[in-house]
């Protein structure tokens, strides 16, 4: 029997805006989709929040032994800036400050976003699909939308046709509960508005202006996609038309997602996706942390302490802890407050898992061990709830000590099952990187490195420069510089 099957997870349905008790559409398996960064600039602290709570949902279903597809698209084009218009590509636009190819721009940030992950111990996606490489599939989808009498020409551009779609009674604005007057109400006069035959409806594929340089041939013309087509495209291709659970940040409900899952519905009759899972923003200031506003910070600003907010440097396993520590559906602020106790929060726990393995066992146990915790799975069931997991991993601390002080007993069994349950939630689920293998790690690379050094001296004591010259080059390929001096051979990275 897997684990799922002894824990019922409810899930937030934006859609339904209630939890509900979540059944996968293939028993054992799970698609996911989360739309990932538009790769123009670095990525803040505030997108990190969301791809964190998103890894953590990912590794608590794998851990209950789901088969879990998890796809995160990389933009790479066709997002344009608020404006709508198309000289304002984010990647037309950086390429030209930074004198770059558009994609330059695109696996600079791409590599970077990937370093950020790393060091904040992300999971990788079991697919990690970009818009630039999905263009064919995207032109088809827009076809077929055409086809449908859903979509229309006009210009070389291609619009979705709102008022058609909800003439079907498909019903637009069923996940932001936004009705069409609203939408007019919001909708300013953007580029394009003049080709449109209403101004709800949205660009599939846009014409290409002579001075936009990311470009593709299609049907109508040489042009780019929308972006609300990508996910649309790459999630039927990889999750099927009708998948599991779909992600992303707040800020996407509208348009992004309401988009796709018109283009979903209008494409295959059904809607795209059974969960709809939407995270709550980072804060700083009390407003939200966004690139365009100047309000942020960067991930490794915060953890080189390199910034004027916060009043030292923090690590990525502090900065984890301290976003899990909130709801992924929370908003959370982020200030130098909320870091410092959730730094002095984390060494408590770390300090008491340090004693786990000297406590003394008894032949009976005074605490309730099993319960403690099948409240753990509790938790986290309940709509992946961080913050009363790591209660709960608090509380598995006061009992360690509590046994560690002789004021409470427990059986070997039921050390043995702390342990894994402490080891499981902290590390496995919640992601944090276990700092005792890290340093158990470097370690033991430290006594690989000074055998070779003491290889080398021999070597150098035979005359045998030949080895002696392998062993200081291969290392420095791998970026580990020997130096001689007179104290002996001493290295560094
Ligand atoms: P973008 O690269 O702008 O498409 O954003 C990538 C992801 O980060 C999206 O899911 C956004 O919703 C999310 N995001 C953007 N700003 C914030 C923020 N301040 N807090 C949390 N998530 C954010
Ligand atoms: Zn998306």
């Amino acid at each position: 029997m897997s684990l799922y099957q002894s824990n019922p997870i409810k899930v937030y349905n934006t859609l339904s805006g209630e939890k509900e008790t979540f059944i996968p559409v293939h028993e054992g398996n799970i698609g996911m989709y989360v739309c990932g960064p538009t790769v123009y600039s670095h990525v803040h602290l505030g997108n990190v929040r969301t791809f964190m709570s998103f890894d953590v949902i990912y590794r608590y279903l794998q851990h209950l032994g789901y088969n879990v597809r998890y796809v995160r698209n990389i933009t790479d084009a066709g997002h344009l800036t608020d404006d709508g218009n198309v000289e304002n590509d984010r990647f037309v636009k950086q390429s030209r400050l930074e004198k770059l190819e558009p994609m330059e721009v695109v696996q600079k940030y791409t590599v970077y976003f990937h370093k950020v992950l790393d060091l904040f111990n992300f999971l990788p996606p079991t697919i990690e699909p970009t818009a630039t490489g999905h263009i064919v599939e995207q032109i088809e989808l827009t076809q077929k939308l055409i086809e449908k009498g859903l979509a229309y020409e006009s210009q070389g551009s291609v619009y979705f046709d709102v008022e058609e779609y909800n003439k079907r009674g498909l019903n637009y604005g069923e996940l932001s509960n936004r009705n069409i007057d609203e939408l007019l109400a919001n909708t300013r006069d953007l580029d394009g508005q003049n080709e449109k035959k209403n101004p709800q409806d949205f660009a599939l594929w846009k014409a290409a202006s002579p001075a936009h340089i990311m470009r593709w041939n299609s049907p109508w013309g040489e042009g780019f996609p929308g972006w609300h087509l990508e996910c649309t495209a790459m999630s039927t291709k990889y999750l099927g038309e009708n998948f599991d659970i779909h992600g992303g940040g707040m800020d996407l409900k509208f348009p992004h997602h309401e988009c796709e899952i018109a283009q979903g519905k209008a494409c295959n009759g059904t809607s795209p996706v059974k969960y709809w899972m939407h995270a709550n923003m980072l804060t700083m200031n009390g407003l939200r942390m966004s690139k365009s506003t100047g309000n942020f910070i960067l991930p490794m600003e915060l953890i080189t302490g390199e910034n004027t907010f916060f009043e030292k440097a923090f690590s990525p396993s502090i900065i984890r802890f301290c976003f899990l520590q909130a709801h992924y559906r929370s908003e959370l602020d982020i200030s130098n407050d909320a870091m410092v106790a959730s730094e002095k929060g984390y060494t408590r726990l770390m300090e008491a898992i340090k004693l786990l393995d000297n406590l003394q066992t008894k032949s009976q146990s005074s605490l309730d061990i099993k319960a403690w915790a099948q409240s753990c799975y509790d938790a986290m069931n309940d709509d992946f709830n961080t913050p009363i997991v790591i209660a709960q991993l608090f509380e598995g601390a006061r009992y360690i000590n509590l046994v560690n002080d002789g004021k409470e007993t427990l059986t070997s069994e039921d050390i043995a099952l702390l342990k894994q349950t402490l080891n499981s939630f902290i590390f496995d689920i919640l992601g944090i990187e276990n700092t005792q293998t890290a340093s158990n790690h470097s370690e033991k690379l430290n006594g690989v490195i000074q055998m070779l050094i003491e290889m080398r001296k021999d070597a150098r004591a035979n005359k045998n420069w030949a080895m002696s010259d392998q062993i200081r080059d291969q290392l420095l390929a791998l970026g580990i510089q020997l130096k001689d001096g007179k104290e002996g051979t001493s290295y560094t990275y």
